[in-house]
């Protein structure tokens, strides 16, 4: 399975039966979803935590980190599909309504090049 060929809404449902099979959802309150979301994020961040430019570089050529970042990367996205379903957010229309909303924050001819926030744009 890969990107163009898996949407948002199977990831999910794998997801669920997943869960459902292990008679997780019982533990899967929006509160510990939001927090596992952040606490998997912490732990794809510590992939990078104080590494030079070109150990990340190197570390990206590398089987091995290629897979726990992958697998890091696969948690947080499994924990916000779970608190998607937790609390009836549509996933795929809540991101393409913040591109939209980011599109107005940053028009492209006011940001492009620029890593400015869009309160410091031109
Ligand atoms: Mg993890």
């Amino acid at each position: 399975m890969t990107d163009s060929d898996t949407t948002v809404a199977t990831l999910r449902d794998r997801a669920v039966v997943f869960r459902d099979e292990r008679d997780w959802m019982q533990f899967h309150l929006p509160k510990d979803l939001a927090l596992a979301v952040t606490v998997e994020a912490g732990e794809l961040g510590e992939l990078f935590l104080w590494k030079l430019p070109d150990e990340v570089t190197n570390g990206l050529a590398s089987p091995e980190f290629r897979t726990r970042l992958a697998d890091e990367m696969a948690d947080v996205l499994i924990f916000l599909l779970y608190l998607a379903e937790a609390t009836g957010v549509d996933l795929s229309e809540a991101v393409d309504a913040k591109i939209r909303k980011n599109g107005a924050k940053y028009p492209v001819e006011r940001s492009r090049g620029s890593a400015a926030k869009y309160t410091e744009l031109g």
